[in-house]
């Protein structure tokens, strides 16, 4: 698989926990369209995102995008259960390690916008799920009506259903449309 430019397209959770997340992903539940596929991927990620400075480039090495990788799933684990209204303490079990592990080695940064850093990539992930994770706003927490992607809804009325309306909410209208005029069983 080829490296691809991040877009705005790419960050549309209203966190980067989330962002991160959201960089696997599939048109429907299922996980298998991979955006990081290389530690230069990673970087160039997380330089778009602004959780590494230009001048920290090169940051990941692969073993590290090993990691992270699998972090990503746990914590994807997490936060689809918590989207669903679900305690799930078996994810919680998989991602606390890694979260123990950063909070071990942050630092206190300016008040703003994170209290927390880290001095690598990988933990400044977990902190960045950690913070989420004491935070309000993760009362707005909703996983898209068609893909795995998670995103915080923002509006007023609360009623955001998909990650992307251009790509996920046209699917799901073309659909309907489909069955409106075919009956339900797809060809
Ligand atoms: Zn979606």
């Amino acid at each position: 698989m080829d490296r691809r430019p991040w877009t705005e397209h790419d960050f549309i959770a209203g966190d980067p926990c989330l962002d991160f997340l959201n960089t696997i992903g599939d048109t429907g539940k299922t996980r298998t369209q991979e955006h990081l596929v290389d530690a230069q991927a990673l970087d160039d990620w997380a330089l778009a995102r602004g959780l590494i400075s230009p001048d920290e480039a090169p940051a990941s090495s692969s073993r590290e995008l090993a990691a992270v990788l699998t972090m990503r799933e746990g914590l994807h684990a997490l936060f689809a259960s918590i989207a669903r209204g679900e305690a799930n303490a078996l994810a919680w079990e998989v991602v606390r390690g890694d979260l123990a592990a950063a909070l071990a080695v942050s630092q206190l940064a300016k008040p703003s916008p994170a209290m927390l850093t880290a001095p690598r990539l990988p933990e400044r992930l977990a902190l960045a799920a950690l913070a989420l994770l004491h935070d309000g706003r993760v009362a707005r927490l909703k996983e898209c009506g068609r893909c795995s992607w998670l995103f915080l809804d923002q509006s007023k009325a609360r009623r955001r259903r998909w990650c992307r309306t251009e790509v996920c909410g046209n699917r799901a209208r073309v659909e309907r449309h489909y069955r409106k005029r075919h009956g339900p069983e797809p060809p």
